[in-house]
């Protein structure tokens, strides 16, 4: 672009154009450089870029690729931090930004309803090299009160959990945090970066797994941690460079595609999503229908507050269990029985026997994982026959 200061621009805009790298003939359309090298002309060049190297002079696609480049500065602008890191998948961004921060002795406050690999993380690697964890309710602003300490250094949360869609209190964790100087780390997966406040409303590292929206369309793996530069290239990059975290230049140059047009996919499918829950609220075979903007979602003033939409996936709670909620499944004739979300397909998931089935049936409880629970990530179709398949399947649960 050649507007100096693209922070003056509107999110679709910067979702087109921002970060674009144009080569020599002056291609539309991103480039795809699919290269692991770069050619130095010379040996005081080579040697010159090992001691230090401008963000336009590459080195080796471990460390940098003019593809990803524009992926990660894209997704800066959108986001609207310094800078940004783009890795092989959400976990590895997960991974990335707690561990690179954290040392032996370091104490660490998570929210207990996480995805499961970013359970698996806090829960069992983290303690392993001599973190301490605490894993509150994360709804309860007085829990974590009560856990953060004069040493924490820093909290981790999804700002919309997966499966069960609680919702964080973003600007009430990160006052907390940084009351004690610590790091407040978001993943902000379910909320979409066309929602996202986060960094508004106090976080200062926002990670996405780009596998879900920002693809759009199941395609590729992918994530990316926006926060400061200080924060990106003196404490994330030495550790992500050095352990193979990179993003592939293909995945990025997916991912900028999707990038162009995730806002209209993500708005729509939050309209769809929205429109289905009020649809089966009330539905005899369900027990509970779970929005983060329905009036019955015990947090929806607060979703409200912080997200424009309630995003893009509902969860619904089967009344008659496993039994009830495998017969809708099996029932469904659009929605594809699948794990990934924010796609262009309608996909629905069963979390306590497949992303979650590692958890002890207790645990499950406690994160309202109940044997009913179908997670349904709505996609690009056409809201009436979503609605009317969803019915269907409900009519024969
Ligand atoms: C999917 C997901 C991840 C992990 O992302 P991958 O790209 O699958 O590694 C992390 N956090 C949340 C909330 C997710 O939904």
């Amino acid at each position: 672009m050649k507007d100096s200061s693209p922070r003056a621009r509107k999110p679709r805009t910067l979702a087109v154009h921002a970060g674009t790298r144009r080569s020599q003939y002056g291609e539309v359309s991103e480039a795809m450089f699919l290269t692991q090298g770069f050619v130095y002309e010379t040996a005081e060049i080579a040697e010159a870029r090992f001691q230090h190297s401008t963000r336009d002079e590459f080195i080796y696609a471990r460390y940098g690729n003019p593809t990803v480049a524009m992926f990660e500065d894209r997704m800066a602008a959108l986001e609207g931090t310094e800078d940004a890191f783009a890795t092989a998948s959400g976990m590895a961004a997960v991974n990335g930004a707690l561990v690179s921060m954290l040392r032996a002795g370091d104490h660490v406050v998570a929210s207990r309803a996480l995805f499961g690999s970013c359970l698996y993380i806090l829960d069992e690697i983290l303690p392993r090299f001599g973190v301490e964890v605490t894993l509150v309710d994360g709804t309860d602003l007085s829990a974590w009160k009560a856990a953060i300490r004069p040493d924490t250094k820093c909290v981790f949360f999804e700002s919309v959990s997966n499966p069960a869609l609680e919702v964080i209190d973003i600007r009430g964790v990160s006052d907390l945090a940084h009351a004690v100087g610590a790091t407040v780390i978001v993943d902000n997966v379910f909320v979409t970066p066309t929602y996202s406040r986060a960094l508004d409303l106090g976080a200062d590292v926002v990670v996405y797994s780009t596998t879900k929206h920002i693809d759009g369309q199941g395609r590729c793996l992918g994530g990316v941690i926006c926060g400061t530069t200080e924060f990106v290239r003196k404490v994330a990059e030495p550790y992500l460079k050095h352990t193979g975290a990179a993003m592939s230049p293909f995945n990025a140059w997916v991912m900028l595609k999707g990038l162009e047009h995730m806002d209209l996919r993500v708005r729509a499918q939050a309209e769809t999503c929205e429109r289905l829950a009020i649809a089966v609220e009330g539905h005899p075979k369900l027990a509970r229908v779970i929005h983060p903007h329905l009036i019955s979602h015990p947090q929806q003033a607060l979703a409200r507050k912080q997200m424009e939409k309630g995003g893009t996936v509902l969860a619904l709670d089967l009344a008659g269990g496993k039994e009830a909620a495998f017969r809708f499944l099996n029932a469904l004739e659009i929605v594809l029985i699948s794990n990934n979300l924010g796609d262009a397909k309608s996909i629905v998931t069963h979390p306590a026997t497949t992303t979650h089935q590692r958890l002890p049936e207790e645990q499950k409880a406690e994160l309202g994982i109940t044997p009913g629970l179908v997670r349904l990530s709505c996609g690009l179709e056409d809201a009436d026959d979503l609605i009317a398949d969803v019915l269907s399947a409900l009519d024969q649960a």
